[in-house]
């Protein structure tokens, strides 16, 4: 099968937890990767909120030197995306090939910083994470606002520089704010709010995972503006309290699909990056979601848009054109 996720925090666990990417206990290593006949993984650097300005470049750079170490002692396995020409080779089976995003905008949220991320070969910029930054205003920051002037400008530059937005973690009106910018948008790791209000029992965080997920009207403009929304396997996010972890992913999907998004839907696992359900907390296991997914009466060309097909043909226009 073919894989194109589009959210992993695989990069700084490597980095801080000191552990090597070929092989180890985190949810992606390469040697997991290797059941997938095609396998394009975007690796997120996610800058924690104490971090802003120069101490978060710093930080966005030794994550990334560390990266670039682990992928050029495994450039059999795995390399970094690019260009375009490079996603037209031929793929062995079980080769990653890695594209570069960054969770939290807050190193390039200066004047020339699209221009540096574009340097740095960053595809896909999450403008904020959950709280305030220079850009916007996160889905927990408490306020209402839109996005900041500083945050209209650098989409401005991505929009020239063909670098994609992600509004995951975004507070309702920076979404918007977004999507009205004319830069190619998607939210790579986000589920439905309506579907999680329906399912979830009465907890603490569920407000809060509530505002991190998409309410219809936004999935609906991410379907007219031809986005992504990548299915985050998040326990709380899906609201999968019991073994249903598969069930709680279909679920979201339905909705996705119910509301026409059938050339939006993705795959952005989170692996990583949060608490997962052991039958889908790792890479290796992307095979059986697509067996169970197949058993509720997908069809195979529909599980591969899914998978690869709409995340590709995404990436694929925009850094064509
Ligand atoms: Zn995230």
């Amino acid at each position: 099968m073919r894989l194109f996720d589009l959210h992993c925090d695989t990069a700084g666990e490597c980095y801080n937890q000191k552990i090597p990417l070929n092989l180890n206990d985190l949810h992606i290593d390469l040697r997991k990767g290797e059941c997938l006949d095609k396998w394009q993984q975007f690796f997120a650097v996610w800058i924690p909120d104490s971090f802003r300005g120069k101490a978060a470049l710093d930080y966005f750079e030794r994550v990334l030197l560390n990266l670039k170490n682990e992928i050029s002692q495994n450039n059999d396995k795995i390399q970094l995306y690019q260009g375009f020409s490079a996603l037209k080779e031929e793929h062995k089976t079980g080769e990653c090939k890695a594209f570069l995003a960054v969770e939290g905008g807050s190193p390039f949220a200066f004047d020339a910083g699209a221009r540096l991320a574009k340097e740095y070969n960053v595809k896909l910029i999450t403008l904020t994470w959950n709280a305030e930054n220079e850009l916007g205003f996160g889905c927990q920051s408490g306020s209402d606002a839109g996005l900041k002037p500083a945050g209209k400008s650098l989409l401005r530059d991505m929009r020239d520089l063909k670098i994609a937005a992600d509004v995951s973690h975004l507070n309702r009106a920076g979404f918007y704010d977004a999507v009205s910018s004319g830069a190619a948008v998607i939210a790579s790791h986000s589920n439905c709010e309506s579907v999680l209000i329906k399912t979830r029992k009465d907890s603490e965080d569920k407000f809060f995972a509530c505002r991190r997920s998409l309410n219809d009207e936004q999935i609906k403009l991410l379907i007219e503006c031809r986005g992504l929304i990548g299915i985050n396997f998040c326990r709380s996010f899906l609201g999968d309290y019991g073994d249903d972890g598969f069930e709680a992913i279909y679920r979201h999907m339905a909705h996705i699909l119910d509301l026409g998004g059938e050339n939006v839907l993705a795959i952005g696992s989170d692996f990583d990056g949060c608490e997962i359900n052991p039958c889908l907390a790792g890479v290796d296991k992307m095979p059986d979601l697509a067996a169970f997914l197949s058993s509720k009466g997908m069809q195979e060309e529909l599980i591969d848009k899914i998978f690869f097909k709409n995340a590709d043909n995404f990436f694929k226009n925009i850094l064509q054109q």
